[in-house]
């Protein structure tokens, strides 16, 4: 049931099986699963996922390659809600373990918000990261372009950016790296610094040994119309021309609510075992919030993973019914 500030007591007395946070592509495949194994489901979500700013998913088997993002979401809500599962468009702000239950704290509502305790025996954590955008004065003139063809994944669209003159937006050494592999799809590159890092020597003298160009002036503006970024404006005035762009400068997690249990994590990614378990038994993890690759396909399986565990979990530990009971 879709679950709103009028209908929510009735959700607030019960203790769920799971509480699965965020309704991405990760957790709408796990509340699917999750009510195909006859659990209760709570999936509590604050929308804007990173799959819906995908304007195109172009490598999902069985999808045309223009499937908007949107459109994977929308279809997937409605899936989980005819399977009976409960959906909440809020936010988890905290998460305290009672022993065998978690209490899930969520703020509802973006104008007089109030405060909502939920329960469950198991939590997956599917709240995902969201990209470091350029910060240009005018942001809206980022987000014209930002999801079209000015990119944020390597992996979902270097193909995108095939023998393109490319313009790779980094805010660290580290993340300029990606200009390497990037130069399998095209050799058209060049790094944009905007003086956010100090180019080393290595770096510099491996990127010339590449033939690819180095622009450390700051950014004025993204120039092009339509969605269609056609270059950039520094801002000492010159242009530079280009045909598409890569943005590298990292992400932000979405897993505060986590933070007082202590996990296991690499980088900001959570470690967990191959069935999407963290290092709290019945805290799970899947999609671009935990190690792996940053796609729909595994972000979908991370959820088929954890969902199943959480099955096998409640079924073992259940007394098995006899004809008599
Ligand atoms: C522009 C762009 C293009 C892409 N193109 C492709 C592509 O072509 N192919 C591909 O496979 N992948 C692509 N990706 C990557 C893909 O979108 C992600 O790998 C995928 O969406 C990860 O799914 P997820 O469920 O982990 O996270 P998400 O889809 O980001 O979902 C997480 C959800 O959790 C919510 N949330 C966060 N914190 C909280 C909280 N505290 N309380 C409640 N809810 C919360 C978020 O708002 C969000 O709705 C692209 C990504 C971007 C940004």
């Amino acid at each position: 049931m879709k679950l709103s500030k009028q209908n929510l007591q009735p959700a607030t007395e019960k203790i769920y099986d799971t509480i699965v946070v965020g309704g991405g592509a990760g957790g709408l495949s796990a509340g699917i699963y999750l009510q195909r194994y006859l659990l209760n489901t709570l999936i509590i979500d604050k929308g804007k996922a990173r799959s819906f700013w995908m304007t195109e998913l172009h490598n999902y088997l069985g999808l045309p390659p223009d499937t908007p993002g949107r459109s994977v979401l929308r279809q997937g809500k409605e899936h989980f809600l005819s399977l009976g599962g409960d959906l909440l468009d809020a936010y988890v702000d905290e998460i305290f373990d009672e022993g065998e239950i978690f209490a899930v704290r969520v703020k509802v509502g973006r104008q007089n918000s109030k405060y909502h305790t939920f329960r469950a025996k198991y939590i997956i954590a599917a709240s995902g990261i969201i990209d470091y955008l350029p910060e240009l004065d005018n942001m809206r003139n980022v987000y014209d372009y930002a999801g079209y063809n000015l990119h944020v994944c390597l992996i979902c669209d270097g193909y995108e950016m095939k023998d393109k003159k490319v313009g790779v937006f980094a805010s660290s050494a580290g993340n300029a790296e990606v200009v390497f592999p990037l130069g399998w799809f095209t050799k058209d590159i060049t790094l944009f610094t905007q003086e956010l890092f100090e180019v080393t020597d290595d770096l510099r003298s491996r990127l010339k040994a590449q033939g690819y160009q180095i622009e450390e002036t700051p950014i004025e503006q993204f120039i092009g119309e339509n969605h269609e970024m056609s270059g950039v404006e520094l801002k000492d005035s010159r242009v530079i021309e280009l045909e598409t762009g890569l943005i590298s400068m990292g992400s932000k997690y979405h897993a505060t609510y986590l933070d007082k249990f202590d996990l296991e994590k690499q980088g900001g990614n959570l470690v967990t075992d191959k069935m999407a378990r963290t290092s709290h038994p019945r805290i799970f993890a899947i999609g671009d919030l935990k190690v792996g690759l940053n796609q729909v396909v595994v972000a979908a399986a991370d959820g088929a993973l954890a969902a199943t565990q959480i099955w096998r979990d409640i079924r073992r530990s259940t007394p098995p019914k006899t004809a008599f009971s």
